[in-house]
């Protein structure tokens, strides 16, 4: 079988779209705590802004593509706000599913609060549509956009990846591919 390629620098398309696919999901959620009030939206942006810089901070500043595009931009994005790590520190951590939990409330909160309103407020389509994409992200657009898009052709994957790992461990495989 054709080995995939593996990108130094991702494609721009792969980059505007992962961030389209990705910025959507926190969009929707936005929507549904900006409905519930001006503070619960700006707290949960806060959330958003200070859960990313986690990222950059603990995850990207350690890639390989610090610098560079990898799928998401955000070793570039990096760049501009820290410096480079260790590489070797982006091996080191064993992921569990306590370390996925600050994902799934990005989700889970507009979730319970859009169904509060919908029983609460009655209905509201636009709502509905805020609740159903992020869940419809997580299971039907995320295996595309990690699994076709972003891990298949990456670097950092091919070297040593915890989430590539943890992934593939509870898919049953027992090696990063
Ligand atoms: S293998 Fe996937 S999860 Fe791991 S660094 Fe690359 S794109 Fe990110």
């Amino acid at each position: 079988m054709k080995k995939p390629k593996i990108y130094d620098n991702y494609p721009l398309w792969i980059v505007i779209l992962a961030n389209i696919l990705m910025l959507a999901v926190y969009v929707a959620g936005a929507y549904i705590m900006f409905a519930l009030s001006i503070i619960t939206g700006f707290l949960y942006v806060a959330y958003l802004v200070i859960l990313e810089l986690y990222f950059l901070k603990e995850g990207c500043i350690h890639c390989c593509y610090f610098g560079k595009l990898c799928a998401f931009g955000k070793g570039a994005v990096a760049a501009m706000f820290f410096k480079e790590g260790d590489p070797e520190k982006f091996c080191e951590r064993e992921l569990g599913f306590k370390d996925f939990i600050p994902q799934v409330l990005v989700v889970l909160i507009p979730l319970i609060v859009g169904t509060a309103i919908l029983i609460s407020r009655g209905f509201n389509l636009l709502i509905l549509i805020a609740m159903i994409y992020p869940v419809f992200s997580w299971f039907a657009v995320n295996p595309f956009l990690y699994g076709k898009l972003a891990c298949l052709h990456c670097k950092q994957g091919s070297i040593c990846c915890p989430a590539l790992k943890f992934f593939i461990k509870e898919k049953g495989g027992n090696k990063e591919e």
